[in-house]
């Protein structure tokens, strides 16, 4: 990492963590590279690891957002590349930035890529909530084939887990895991 983040009275690091019920059935699939925690007296999924299409890690363990490593990603913009550092937390969308947003060239879109080896990570993929985005972003969970996908619109929540083995029914109940109670994010940034 070359630069460090500016921006980095990050609200989201006060946002009150929302309790939402994980399925026992997922504990027992639990995949490598998520790990489940009490805090607060509640639990929560995070995010422990998580890679490129090349196998680099995303993690930062220097940029920590409720204690925990957070996701990095480059995103493309009118100035330069600017670093995204995302809540590890399943369900938060807090985030932290190494750059300040430039509002007349509103982000819309996470045209993201590994900060590593500039590999895209962003597929087709059709967003669930009213967005209707078909724009979203990959990561792999470890072993390559378990990942997380989310909406590439910023200010979108959606996002879903693919764990092979665990019942479908068990993946989208987990994948509806968001938290609102965070919404001090600014507007030009709240998703992902
Ligand atoms: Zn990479
Ligand atoms: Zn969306």
């Amino acid at each position: 990492m070359q630069s460090k983040p500016v921006h980095n009275q990050a609200k989201g690091i006060h946002m009150q963590l929302v309790h939402r019920k994980i399925p026992r059935e997922f504990l027992k699939v639990l995949p490598e590279g998520m790990k489940f925690i009490h805090r607060h007296e509640e639990e929560f999924l995070v995010v422990e690891q998580l890679y490129c299409a090349r196998g680099h890690s995303l993690m930062v363990d220097a940029v920590r957002i409720h204690d925990e490593p957070s996701i990095s990603i480059a995103v493309k913009r009118a100035e330069g590349t600017g670093l995204i550092f995302i809540d590890a937390y399943w369900g938060s969308h807090a985030k932290l930035y190494n750059f300040m947003a430039d509002p007349s060239h509103p982000m819309l879109y996470a045209d993201a890529h590994c900060p590593h080896c500039g590999v895209s990570l962003v597929v087709e993929r059709e967003c669930e909530s009213p967005c209707r985005s078909t724009r979203g972003l990959v990561f792999y969970l470890p072993g390559g084939e378990n990942r997380i996908t989310v909406c590439a619109r910023l200010g979108c929540p959606d996002h879903r887990i693919v764990v092979g083995g665990a019942p479908l029914k068990v993946q989208e109940e987990v994948s509806r895991i968001n938290f609102f109670g965070y919404g001090i994010d600014d507007d030009a940034f709240g998703g992902i």
